[in-house]
């Protein structure tokens, strides 16, 4: 058989639509998809490479619905000025990180985000780019990350009229001339979104101008949506309407529109969500970093809005996200029981709808069909672990268990914690720690 992969002597949970904790079972990869899961005595062919899973569960690879890969090299950096709020750290940090970034930096920044994300099991991105004083070419240098590093990524660049008209121009150019690559390369590693940075560093003219690119490309957008309180009193005072709404005035919102973050949405922006499809995606690491409250999970989900999780940037680990998540949501309802299953589904369920309106291929379930996408976790569960409580062992138990191997499209990019693709770690951090010198310099 061509190109065939067997997982024997895991135990397979599958998540998507009808979620299996399976013993005794084994997975067959062919030619980059799943081509069957079945009881594992009925696998007797030979096959390329088998995979013994003993002592470990078989997951989908993780996706990460919100990152932002250029973020990297701020590591360490030291000589940001403390900010009291939201607009200082943007003020402060990353509005003068980006505009300091060369494309080599934003190749490595991704590369080194890439690669640590082989060792924590996400194999999947939705990215958001910024690096004003480069943006031509910028989404191509993170592309050849992203193909070097063998997984799958949606990226876009942040349209923002903050660093005046020219800028914007590139801005609007880099998305339309990315997304038009993409659809005529048209594979399942790399995909496009129009990027926004927010409403509040939008322009009218400027959003006028990306409505109708990202409507003629049908690619959605992806844009930050009241993240902090700041941004809903500046569209009420300068545009005279919440975020939402005016993102709907535009025609940005829609079914393969992202809208991350929504921390002050208020009810009748998650109406508006709702009845355009779009999706939300809770970055709860990364909100309360910067103090700026806690994403209403439970009360967005119960609207029937598609809500998942992403890390913005703060690692590149799924599973440390989802805990986070947990715990916050808790507080935010001041409940400890309330939201479980909210915020469960964010990461193991709903990520996985998100991606599949990008990708072609099915992603984030295990089932005959789907992609490749596999990770094994070091695990002997030490209570019983079946249909109804692996959700429980993923976010307590599972999470604090090291990746083992990990897959993409049949293909092994990890495999007992060894790197199986041609990057050296050492070489490219010491590379990065090169450039990081010296962007700091800049900085
Ligand atoms: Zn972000």
């Amino acid at each position: 058989m061509e190109n065939t992969l067997l997982i024997k002597n895991g135990i397979i949970i599958t998540l998507g639509d009808n979620p299996k904790v399976l013993y005794k079972h084994s997975l067959l990869i062919e030619n980059g998809l799943i081509k069957k899961i079945a009881p594992s005595v009925e696998f007797i062919d030979k096959y390329n490479k088998e995979i013994d899973a003993s002592g470990k569960v078989v997951l989908p690879g993780f996706i990460n619905a919100h990152m932002h890969f250029y973020s990297t090299f701020v590591r360490g950096l030291g000589k940001a000025k403390p900010a009291s709020n939201f607009i200082g750290v943007l003020e402060n940090l990353w509005w003068r990180l980006d505009k300091v970034l060369t494309l080599e930096d934003c190749y490595y920044s991704a590369l080194i985000m890439l690669v640590n994300a082989v060792r924590r099991g996400t194999t999947t991105f939705i990215d958001h780019h910024a690096s004003p004083k480069v943006i031509a070419g910028s989404l191509q240098q993170i592309a050849k990350a992203v193909k070097e590093t063998g997984l799958r990524a949606n990226l876009c660049y942040e349209l923002s009229d903050r660093d005046g008209e020219e800028i914007a121009e590139e801005g609007l150019k880099e998305n339309y001339d990315f997304i038009k690559y993409t659809q005529k390369n048209s594979d399942e590693f790399i995909k496009a979104m129009f990027g926004l940075h927010a409403s509040f560093t939008l322009s009218d003219k400027t959003l006028e101008k990306a409505s109708k690119l990202g409507k003629e490309l049908n690619s959605g957008f992806h844009i930050h949506v009241a993240e902090a309180e700041p941004d809903e009193d500046y569209n009420v005072t300068h545009f005279g309407m919440r975020i939402v709404k005016r993102l709907d005035k535009f025609g940005i919102l829609g079914n393969k529109t992202i809208a991350a973050h929504c921390v002050h949405i208020d009810e009748n922006e998650m109406d508006l969500l709702k009845e355009t499809g779009t999706i939300v995606v809770h970055n709860p690491q990364s909100n309360l970093n910067n103090a700026v409250g806690i994403a209403d999970v439970v009360k967005i989900a119960s609207k029937g809005i598609l809500i998942g999780l992403g890390t913005d940037a703060m690692t590149v680990n799924m599973t440390e996200e989802i805990r986070v998540a947990l715990w916050a949501q808790h507080l935010k309802q001041q409940n400890p029981s309330a939201g479980f299953m909210e915020i469960a589904s964010t990461l193991f369920f709903n990520n996985a709808k998100i991606a599949n309106r990008y990708w072609n291929v099915p992603l984030g379930k295990l089932e005959e069909g789907a992609a490749g996408d596999i990770v094994l976790v070091d695990y002997n569960a030490p209570t019983p672990l079946d249909e109804s409580t692996y959700l429980g062992h993923l976010i307590f138990g599972i999470s604090q268990s090291d990746v083992d191997t990990t897959i993409v499209n049949g293909r092994v990019l990890m495999e007992n914690r060894i790197l199986k693709i041609d990057i050296d770690e050492e070489e490219i951090s010491g590379k990065a720690k090169e450039l990081a010198e010296a962007l700091w310099k800049r900085f």
